[in-house]
């Protein structure tokens, strides 16, 4: 098979980052990867394939229904225009309108976060609650009146803030859903438990990160009422009423309105395929992966550990529930930074974790690592500490900032 990639002129990478989206995601399996030829090479009815998919990827992960979006930021999308717009055709069709004045997402400050472009995308406005370290009851009551449409909440974020069981508690009272931002949360699934049981309705999940699918793949799942409204936001509505039937499926009520907001956000049958068959091997064998990683991490080590410049740490991220290590590079007198540079630059071109470069400590994350990865990365990083720093130079112009 010829190699596209190089056709193209671009170079190929080692992914130590993790699921990054700006590296593509992760490698796909062969299992998923024959599963999307497969769809793709067949046309079916989408609404169908994704009452489905949608029915079963739910009873695989725990939740009373789920539907498939393009990224857990597109499950954040379709999220809120169902709690902007429902299922009333004239409040979708009106979209990013929203008709009344039940437009606002309620969030706390020290839950805010980059991806919430999603929300005021398609209408709402975001109203911040509580300080950077903490947030109280009261913030959180006296914002839940009819101008608000939907409380977003976040995991994992710390600080004394409201947990997703008082949120929800509030919430409910006055009659507004919660949904859930656990795009690098979920899996493990008992994450995805504990949430319903706090009181989540609905819960993003990406798909190509932890449940390793397609990575332009996401879940939105949650109460069956909401989940079902999805559709009308999202599918393609290029069809005649007169002759559009009930789904073969579920026997639904056939969509009936024109294209939602969400219809930029469409969903291929490959990634839909593609991510139920990624998360029906995570539910056969969740530690899969992780015991893969491990090994290259333990390979990685044992050449950087001789070498002695570095200090190597095994840690664990906590989102993504995933053994890491961090490679503090203080000994060796070099910058991470410009290790960083001369990784990219260099043959194998490799990408590390940068959250801790401020500190002079690289991460790997194996969950992008092909067997044999781990060793090249140390490899490579033993040579340029060889080399000596300097071949940076040309480094300052290059970036810039
Ligand atoms: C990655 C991420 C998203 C977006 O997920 P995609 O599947 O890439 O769309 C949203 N929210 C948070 C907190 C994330 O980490």
């Amino acid at each position: 098979m010829t190699d596209i990639y190089a056709d193209l002129g671009i170079r190929t990478l080692i992914n130590a980052v993790g699921p990054a989206t700006r590296l593509g995601g992760l490698p796909l399996s062969d299992e998923v990867v024959e599963a999307m030829r497969a769809a793709g090479q067949r046309n079916v009815r989408m609404d169908e394939l994704q009452e489905a998919a949608g029915a079963e990827i739910a009873a695989l992960v725990g939740a009373p229904a789920a539907y498939v979006t393009s990224g857990a930021a597109a499950a954040l999308s379709l999220a809120t225009a169902v709690c902007l717009a429902g299922d009333r055709p004239a409040a979708v069709d009106a979209l990013p309108a929203v008709a009344g004045p039940r437009r606002r997402v309620v969030v706390q400050r020290a839950h805010r976060d980059p991806y919430d472009h999603a929300m005021t995308a398609v209408g709402a406005e975001l109203v911040e609650i509580g300080y950077p370290g903490s947030t109280r009851p009261d913030e959180l009551a006296r914002e839940l009146d009819d101008r608000t449409a939907m409380v977003l909440w976040r995991p994992g974020r710390g600080g004394d803030h409201l947990d997703i069981t008082e949120v929800s508690a509030l919430a409910r009272a006055a009659g507004v859903p919660v949904l859930v931002d656990a795009a690098m949360d979920v899996p493990p699934l008992s994450r995805l438990a504990a949430l319903f049981d706090g009181g989540a309705d609905l819960v993003a999940i990406s798909g190509g990160k932890a449940f390793r699918g397609p990575h332009t793949a996401g879940i939105l799942c949650g109460r069956a009422d909401l989940v079902a409204a999805v559709a009308l936001h999202h599918q393609d509505m290029d069809i005649r009423p007169r002759t559009w039937r009930r789904s073969e499926v579920t026997g639904a009520d056939p969509v009936r309105g024109r294209h939602g907001i969400g219809r930029g956000m469409k969903v291929g049958r490959e990634q839909i395929v593609g991510l139920l068959v990624a998360v029906r091997a995570f539910v056969r064998d969740p530690d899969a992966h992780h015991r893969r990683g491990r090994q290259e991490l333990a390979d990685l080590r044992a050449l950087l550990d001789a070498d002695n410049r570095c200090v190597v740490r095994d840690d664990h991220e906590h989102h993504l529930d995933v053994p890491v290590v961090e490679i503090d590079l203080s000994p060796s007198g070099r910058q991470a930074d410009e290790i960083v540079r001369e990784l990219d630059r260099g043959n194998p071109r490799i990408h590390v974790g940068e959250d801790l470069a401020w500190r002079d400590v690289l991460t790997v994350n194996p969950m992008g690592l092909h067997p044999g990865d781990g060793t090249a990365l140390a490899r490579r990083l033993i040579e340029i500490l060889d080399a000596g720093p300097g071949h940076g130079a040309a480094d300052a112009q290059e970036v810039g900032r």
